[in-house]
């Protein structure tokens, strides 16, 4: 078995316990495997072993993988930093945005997402440990935020994505998740179902917490360069 099958193997199984040790369905929590600064090559080996969702952020790394890989049933997640002049190939280009933290992205997305295509699948990234120099949302802004969001045709708001600051122990990890989550559960929702919440270091804490999409990357292809 190769390295990153091995990988692969070990991750989902990771993701299998910690579903059931917080009483999740199985299969509830899917992984993105991110696949930035990696060649296709290793995108394929993932995909042979059964990965089907890629994250990548930047877009033009991201377009020239496309290109080679076009005949794979790959589904693409943008989740870098989003400037407006980037939005046109973003909406062509991807089924998924993890990374919109503000209107006007989100209006640019909507207008430029094609026709032909289904609405582009949107999370909103919340600044959760209320960082000054992080991006995201602030979590106070977030309810109207939603509400302007939701009215535009060309994307479909899913949920939210959230990089909490790394935290020692895991009743510390937990802590930002819960409170995203709760926050969006009040608003009653349903059709917001999407938390984009984990990485490596905190994949349990995440799970435990409502997180139905895990972010890894370094874990599973390797470190990059
Ligand atoms: C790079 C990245 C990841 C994956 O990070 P690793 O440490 O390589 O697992 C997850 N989420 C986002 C938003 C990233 O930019």
């Amino acid at each position: 078995m190769n390295r990153i099958t091995e990988n692969l193997r070990r991750i989902n199984s990771d993701i299998r316990s910690a579903e059931s040790h917080s009483k999740r369905e199985a299969n509830s929590v899917q992984l993105l495997a991110v696949s930035k600064t990696k060649p296709s090559s290793d995108i394929i080996e993932a995909y042979q072993a059964g990965q089907r969702h890629f994250g990548e952020n930047y877009l033009q790394e991201a377009l020239t993988k496309q290109k080679e890989l076009s005949h794979y049933q790959i589904i693409w997640h943008f989740i870098g930093p989003i400037q407006s002049n980037k939005t046109k190939q973003i909406a062509e280009n991807f089924s998924w945005v993890h990374s919109v933290d503000r209107l006007k992205i989100a209006q640019r997305l909507s207008n430029q997402r094609p026709d032909s295509l289904p609405p582009l699948n949107i999370c909103l990234q919340v600044n959760i440990s209320q960082e000054e120099s992080k991006a995201g949302i602030k979590l106070t802004e977030l309810a109207s935020m939603i509400k302007q969001i939701e009215q535009l045709p060309g994307i479909k708001l899913r949920g939210v994505m959230a990089i909490p600051e790394p935290a020692q122990g895991y009743e510390q990890q937990r802590q930002p998740y819960r409170l995203l989550h709760q926050t969006i559960k009040a608003l009653k929702k349903p059709e917001l179902d999407t938390f984009s919440f984990g990485m490596t270091r905190d994949l349990k804490a995440a799970i435990i917490e409502g997180a139905t999409i895990i972010r890894i990357g370094t874990a599973l292809f390797g470190t990059r360069t």
